[in-house]
């Protein structure tokens, strides 16, 4: 790092935010696998872009095919991913963006990372929250029951942990409520919090 220097450009984020009259945020959607992630910000992306503004959605399963292909699921991978995810999520939101991360990201210290190279007024951790037999019962993909049969190891809730988020800017308990209300309080809390006016 000694060798380099960040260099100043003149374009700015407030440039590019109001050009696309918006106040760029991170959504981050922390939950068990199953837990309804990707299906709550799949909605709340619709909602937003039915509204006009401009977004990117980040999912685990979609950037794990990518940009963090060469990673597993040890600790120190899982840390190395969230490290990325956020990176770009920081890069996307200075571009002018609102953007959506559905990952487990299960330990609080990388999603306070997270929320340090992003900017906290601009972070939004939003705690998908399902009890584990409720997603298990879901089970999506089928990985729990691949997991209880020792067929994927460290996987989150069964032989690798999950911390819950202290103070999330909003708690989703998808046993008793729909996505489609979950997605519209997501919205709400957005823009409410935003205050952009529009
Ligand atoms: P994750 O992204 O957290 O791994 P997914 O969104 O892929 O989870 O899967 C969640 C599953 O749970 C989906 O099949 C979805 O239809 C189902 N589900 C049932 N009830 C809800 C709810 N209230 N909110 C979100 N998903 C729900």
């Amino acid at each position: 790092m000694n060798n380099i220097h960040q260099q100043t450009f003149s374009v700015t984020l407030a440039d590019r935010a109001a050009m696309k009259q918006q106040t760029p945020a991170v959504l981050w959607f922390t939950g068990l696998s199953g837990a309804g992630k990707s299906t709550i910000a799949n909605l709340v992306e619709q909602q937003l872009l039915a509204m006009g503004r401009h977004t990117y959605l980040l999912d685990g399963d979609n950037v794990r095919r990518g940009l963090c292909a060469d990673l597993g699921f040890s600790d120190a991978d899982r840390v190395e991913n969230i490290r990325r995810v956020a990176e770009v999520a920081a890069l996307m939101t200075d571009a002018g963006l609102i953007v959506l991360a559905a990952f487990i990201s299960p330990f609080k210290a990388e999603r306070e990372a997270a929320r340090q190279s992003i900017g906290a007024d601009r972070f939004f951790e939003i705690y998908v929250d399902a009890p584990l037999a409720v997603a298990e019962r879901r089970d999506v993909k089928g990985l729990y029951a691949k997991a209880r049969r020792g067929e994927i190891r460290h996987f989150t809730g069964i032989d690798s942990p999950y911390e819950a988020p202290e103070a999330p800017a909003l708690v989703i308990k998808t046993e008793h409520e729909t996505p489609e209300r979950s997605a519209a309080r997501v919205v709400e809390l957005l823009l409410g919090d935003a205050g952009d006016g529009w």
